[in-house]
């Protein structure tokens, strides 16, 4: 799933060409895709979009008069590309925007479940849909985080994968970022003390800029991470084989001798004891 790094990346690369021109056509869209009916989707065409934004993992596309706001979120298999023109595009986009000059964005999402969502807003209504975002992770610093740990005394890997409570960071990051730390996923965000936080802090910088870097140089998953996905593989920093916890719905990766004191967590009911 592309997170903070990998939107951002993302959002450099499109801000220059989806301003470039107005845009011609807007749509098709695939109905699960695009979650908004009014304003309808052809109220974007002669407009020009000022570029591309980020809130978290979200694309935030608002157009030059001020008048709409295209949201974009790609879920976990959803992909927006832009392609110059004379690009080959694929058959059925889940959504496309076609540019006076030829270019066109168009996201595609993998598999039969259509999770990714497309948004077309008065700006009033998008700020209302990105409201519930915390504070976006990159920069946040320790002082701030300090009271994001404090508000909710949770879990840490799913505390800092809680958009509500700072946005932009997911399974992946958050392995990485944890990894980092030399913090258990499972400690509570209240317990970690100033040194965690500080550490925290430190780690959620250093990895999110970490990661954009290798983003923005065309970097693979492999490549870009070191803890999550890596399951046996040597720690980078120790040696010892990662492990992991699985969910149902995602898998925690980490460094037993890093992060949990030599404890390797076997499943959620004994991770449940394990702090
Ligand atoms: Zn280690």
């Amino acid at each position: 799933m592309p997170e903070l790094p990998e939107m951002e990346a993302l959002r450099r690369a499109l801000d220059d060409p989806v301003r470039a021109f107005p845009i011609e056509r807007a749509g098709p869209a695939h109905v699960a895709t695009l979650k908004t009916f009014d304003p309808p989707l052809r109220a974007l065409e002669g407009r020009r979009l000022a570029g591309a934004e980020r809130r978290g993992k979200r694309l935030v596309f608002p157009t030059v008069d001020g008048e709409l706001v295209l949201l974009v979120h790609l879920m976990t298999a959803g992909r927006l590309r832009y392609l110059r023109a004379g690009e080959r595009g694929p058959k059925t986009p889940a959504f496309r925007l076609l540019f006076a000059g030829g270019g066109q964005l168009v996201l595609t999402e993998a598999g039969s479940k259509k999770r990714a969502g497309v948004w077309l807003l008065a700006p009033e209504q998008a700020e209302a849909e990105l409201a519930h975002l915390g504070p976006d992770a990159l920069g946040l610093g320790a002082a701030r985080l300090a009271k994001v740990l404090a508000a909710d005394g949770r879990r840490l890997h799913a505390l800092l994968r809680d958009q509500r409570s700072l946005a932009g960071i997911g399974r992946a990051w958050a392995n990485e970022i944890l990894h980092a730390a030399e913090l258990s996923p499972f400690a509570l965000s209240t317990h970690i003390g100033g040194d965690g936080v500080e550490r925290l802090a430190a780690a959620i910088d250093a990895e999110l800029a970490r990661g954009l870097e290798l983003r923005l140089r065309g970097a693979a998953d492999a490549r870009t991470y070191r803890v999550h996905r890596k399951l046996g593989e040597p720690c980078h920093r120790c040696g010892t084989p990662i492990a992991r916890v699985d969910y149902d719905e995602h898998t925690v990766y980490y460094c037993p001798t890093c992060q949990t004191g030599g404890r390797v967590l076997k499943d959620r009911r004994l991770s449940r004891l394990l702090r």
